[in-house]
Formats: structure tokens, sequence, C-alpha cells
């Protein structure tokens, strides 16, 4: 990347300055004062070359992106977007289009960070809003493409992890419990390990069909917790729950390793695209580890590919007599019957209050087989 090279030339020449200070050090000393003159002939080149190239530190950062872009004869700019989007497509290509074994009923904690460092502006307008803005567009997008999932979200602030919103199976509900962004103004410091202990005991009961994911979103370069975090990352180990990170700021050790360990993916953002990208990478769902790869040829490894049960709900007409619904006590006329119990649910899918009956619907069902048996990449014609 050339910017990337242009921000080492430029460390190159700002070093300068403290080679000299060196170099000074050196002279008092009285000794090496031969090789102090060579490194600052030398220095002196380094200089002169930087200052053709960049005149300022921000130019380093500054990717010109209207360089990229090149007009056609009729001056348009289409030719270039088009470009662009078949360079998209061309990625989804290189997926893999051959069936997978991936876990469709998922289960995912979305843990923001809500310290002090989510105020920087370093990303347009903040972090902050940035996230927000994103988490909503994840969350629709996510349940779009895993209508069969659940998702609940947990906040770190001021040394806390602190539940926004439940696990549920319902996208309004999600995105009620992230609207209010007074509700979680960032404060103080942010505290990995009680965040993801406390995700972790929320998705503890979950049955083993189920996958367990974390998504952290996360601004700081710090983290205060109130014991050994790698207890925590190998009791995450255990309950096979999968910890993705999408860092805003820099790479950390321990968001690293939490995402090497479990399973997950890592990432920093590079600019606001970028962010988007990462944590929309997230959206479909992950194969399938065998678990026993050590173990090699023994049958263990399809674990827990058994059989589970599922209702599919009568739905009732909006003309039907008005009755209570189990989930809310509201008295409703329209809703879904458990076909096992039949209890009136106002949602689906959900899993029944009364008989524990996981209740779907077939259109449901069907929208999350395409993630199991993919189409094949279309041949350019
Ligand atoms: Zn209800
Ligand atoms: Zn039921």
């Amino acid at each position: 990347m050339p910017p990337r090279r242009d921000n080492s030339k430029f460390i190159q020449g700002d070093s300068d300055s403290d080679i000299s200070i060196d170099d000074d050090a050196d002279f008092v000393k009285g000794k090496g004062k031969g090789k102090a003159t060579d490194r600052r002939k030398k220095d002196g080149k380094g200089k002169g070359k930087a200052k053709d190239t960049l005149a300022y530190t921000w130019e380093a950062s500054y990717t010109r992106s209207w360089e990229t872009v090149q007009e056609d004869e009729a001056g348009s700019l289409q030719s270039s977007v088009d470009d662009w989007m078949a360079r998209g497509r061309r990625r989804r290509l290189l997926a893999p289009s051959t069936a997978i074994r991936r876990t469709i009923i998922r289960h995912l904690i979305l843990l923001l960070d809500l310290s002090a460092s989510m105020m920087d502006r370093d990303m347009r307008p903040t972090r902050f809003d940035l996230m927000l803005q994103y988490a909503r567009e994840f969350v629709a997008e996510w349940f779009d493409q895993n209508p069969l999932g659940q998702i609940g979200v947990v906040g770190m602030r001021a040394g806390i992890g602190e539940r926004i919103g439940e696990m549920s199976g319902n996208p309004q509900e999600v995105l009620k419990s992230i609207a209010d962004r007074h509700k979680m103004e960032p404060t103080g410091e942010p505290s990995l390990q009680n965040s993801i202990e406390m995700a972790r005991s929320s998705m503890s009961h979950l049955p083993t069909h189920s996958s367990r994911e974390i998504i952290i979103i996360f601004g700081s370069l710090t983290t205060c917790d109130p014991g050994n975090i790698h207890d925590t990352l190998d009791a995450c180990i255990k309950a096979k729950i999968r910890v993705s990170v999408v860092a805003l700021a820099a790479e950390m050790k321990i968001c690293r390793d939490l995402c090497e360990k479990t399973g997950g993916q890592f990432g920093v953002a590079l600019n606001e695209g970028h962010f988007r990208d990462l944590l929309f990478e997230l959206i479909p769902p992950p194969a399938q580890q065998a678990m026993t790869r050590s173990a090699a040829g023994s049958r263990a490894t399809n674990p827990s590919a058994d059989l589970m049960l599922m209702g599919f709900p009568t739905r009732l007409p909006d003309t039907s007599p008005p009755s209570l619904c189990v989930c809310h006590s509201e008295i409703k006329s329209e809703g879904f019957l458990c076909p096992r119990c039949l209890a009136k649910v106002c949602d689906v899918p959900t899993d029944c209050d009364i008989c524990g009956l996981m209740i779907v619907s077939s259109p449901h069902l069907a929208r999350s087989y395409h993630h199991l048996f993919p189409v094949k990449g279309y041949d350019a014609v």
C-alpha cells in the first residue's frame, strides 16, 4: 500500500532528530565522533527524500482517493463505479461454493465498548456514533440472513459489563435496546474480563446444537480486569464460545489471542468503510470446526449431529377473537399458536414460553438453508 510506505519513510525522516540528539550525547562523551558524522550524512540524504514527497505528517496518512478514479471519454465516472462493483462481486465469487457444515441456529452477544475512548473523533462523527449506526445496520442484516438466530447486547463501561439488551430473536427488540444513545453515553474504562464473563454467563444455558458467539467492538487500548483474563479465555474455549473482535484503535495481544484460540476473527479497522466491512464479514454463519482434529480417524469428528424438535405454528387471522398472548400478556387478535401446547405467541421464531418448543416458520428455515448449500459461482459470459 503506497501510503504506508510513505509513512515508514516519514518515520525515518522524523527519527533524524532523535539520532542527532544521540550524536550530541556522543560528542559530549567524546567518542564515536566519526561514526556520528557518517550517520549525519546519511540522515541528510534521507531527510531530503522525505521532504520531496511529504511536507506534513498528515499527508502520509492521506489517501488520494480521487486519483485512482478514472473518467471515461465522455467524462463520466460510471465505468469506475462499475469496475469497483465488479471487484466486490469477484471477491464474493471466491467464497467456497461447496457444502460446508455450518451452524444455522446462532446465539450472539454483541459486546459494545462504551468507554471514554469511544468519544475519539478519528472516525466521523465519533467512534461511538459510528459504532451505533453500524451496529444497527449489522443487527438488521444479521437477522435477515440468520432468521433462526438470537442476539443479546452487552456494553462495557466504567469497569463493568452492563446488560443492554436481553437475548432475543426479534430484530425490533434488539434494535430498540440500542436505539437510545443517551442511555449508553460512554464513560470510564472498559473491562474485557467483566463483560466477557457476563456474556458467557448469559449463554451458559444454551443447548449444544446452537452456536455461541461474542462479537466485540473495541475502541480502547486498555482493559481493567479484576482477575486473570486468561482464565476467562480458557473458560470461553471450554464453553466453545467463538470470540471475534473488531478493533478501532490498534491490535492488542489479548484480543488477538481471544480470537485465535476460540476460532474467531480479528481485525483492526483502518477507516470507516473498513470498519463496516470487518463487521459485516461476521454475518454469514461460521463453518463448524471439527473439534477433534488431533484425534484423527475417530468418529467423533461430527459432534452433536442429533435431531432437534421444531414446531411449525398456526397463524391466526386478524379477524380471530382477541386473546392474551403468553409472551407479553397483551390482548391481540393476531399471533401464532404453538403446535404442541396451543399457547399464543406474538412473533416467530421463538421458544414457546409454556412448553419450550422451538417455533419457526418454514420460510425462516428455507432462508437459513442457502448457507448450507450455497449457489455456485456464475460464469461470466
Ligand atoms: Zn406477546
Ligand atoms: Zn408450546
